[in-house]
């Protein structure tokens, strides 16, 4: 896709910090660092978001994320991280081709939040809920 910046980087057009490379995948640093070393990963052909790929695009991307993980692990001596991913605008998405985060974190006080509120359960909406997902 032409003016998507992340095909433009993907093509050498951009220049990027690498982490990783192979047939299907780049890695690179984002160019925000909500902690040191955080990284994006993203399959080398254009997608939206997740919500456009199949399965098998998807196994392709995540295979190679373990390893990255690790290494990013290993080189910033991080405690944790976090892997997420955005889809649409809504939920944070603000570059349309589809990208996960590996955000390493240090400790609780940095500017990555992303704790659920916790929510007493309501057990009968849960479960036609469920059904309903189950059946669409
Ligand atoms: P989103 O909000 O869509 O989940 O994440 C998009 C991410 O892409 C942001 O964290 C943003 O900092 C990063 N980003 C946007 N433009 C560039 C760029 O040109 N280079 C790099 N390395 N990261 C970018
Ligand atoms: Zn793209």
């Amino acid at each position: 896709m032409t003016d998507c910046i992340f095909c433009k980087i993907i093509a050498g057009e951009i220049p990027t910090s690498k982490v990783y490379e192979d047939e299907h995948v780049l890695a690179f640093l984002d160019i925000s660092q909500v902690t040191p070393g955080h990284t994006l990963v993203v399959p080398k052909k254009h997608f939206r978001n997740m919500l456009e790929m199949d399965g098998a695009a998807v196994s392709q991307l995540f295979a190679c994320i373990p390893n990255i993980a690790r290494k990013i692990m290993t080189a910033t001596a991080a405690k944790g991280m976090n892997i997420i991913n955005n889809n649409e605008e809504i939920a944070g998405q603000t570059v349309f081709h589809t990208h996960i985060h590996l955000a390493p974190r240090y400790t609780e006080d940095d500017d990555l939040n992303v704790t659920f509120v916790a929510h007493e359960p309501d057990f009968p909406a849960l479960a036609a809920l469920a059904k309903k997902i189950s059946k669409a």
